[in-house]
């Protein structure tokens, strides 16, 4: 009976992880589209004026109801056009050929990777901001990967400022290795599109700290780190580290 009790939980266990593994490229909601096909527009999940002063009001208003939104009507209208009908937008991502892409790939690519860095910043903030579990499953792999927490902070940060135009910088994880990394991106390049899930980023768009900082790019940088929610970080890590 015990063997046969092991040999079921042992199955039970296999099954949970070839389940897990399929969708667990996709940490941060929406992971599925809603009944008519069509991906939505996460609602901010705080008030737009609650990350004041770090970040302003009127600024997380166009980012959130003209930008993100943008992104996300274009990446529908270039998943509708695909061939291809399944897959979480991340799954998507990552099969786009970058070198030899066809228009309607360019676009989703383009659009796609607004959708997906979007719903990670805006997911990954709060008012506030949330510190590090010193003592969790990320602090650790983080202290392993950068030596330390204080490290990974400075590499993000410069390569927020290494960003040629507009871009974002990324703390991304390799679901392959299970290792984590710093990878600064142009235009709204998604880490999918080389297979690495990003777990936090900031986003060095002119449209993200324009109105309020001007041309100072770094005062910003600065800024976000004070509102970013590493609960949350914490919660997405735990997903993708786990399948
Ligand atoms: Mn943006």
């Amino acid at each position: 009976m015990k063997v046969a009790a092991l040999a079921l939980v042992t199955l039970a266990l296999t099954l949970a992880t070839v389940v897990a593994s399929a969708a667990d490229l996709c940490i941060y909601e929406p992971c599925a589209p809603a009944e008519d096909g069509t991906y939505a527009l996460p609602d901010l999940p705080y008030p737009y004026d609650s990350l004041e002063p770090s970040i302003d009001n009127k600024t997380m208003g166009f980012h959130h109801d003209v930008h993100f939104k943008g992104y996300t009507t274009k990446m529908n209208k270039a998943l509708a056009e695909m061939p291809q009908a399944d897959g979480t937008i991340e799954e998507r991502m990552t099969s786009v050929d970058v070198a030899n892409s066809d228009p309607s790939s360019i676009f989703f690519l383009n659009n796609g990777g607004g959708y997906l860095n979007h719903k990670m910043y805006f997911a990954t903030m709060g008012p506030g901001g949330s510190p590090i579990s010193p003592d969790g499953p990320l602090a650790a792999k983080i202290d392993e990967d950068f030596g330390s927490y204080q490290n990974m902070t400075e590499e993000l940060t410069a390569a927020a400022k290494s960003v040629f135009g507009s871009g974002w910088a990324f703390l991304v994880l390799d679901p392959a290795t299970g290792d984590l990394s710093i990878l600064a991106q142009p235009n709204q390049n998604s880490p999918y599109l080389q297979n690495l899930v990003p777990l936090l980023g900031v986003d060095v768009w002119e449209h993200a700290y324009y109105l309020k900082q001007g041309p100072k790019r770094m005062d910003y940088v600065a800024n976000w780190w004070d509102v970013v929610d590493f609960a949350k970080v914490e919660e997405a890590y735990a997903k993708v580290a786990s399948s």
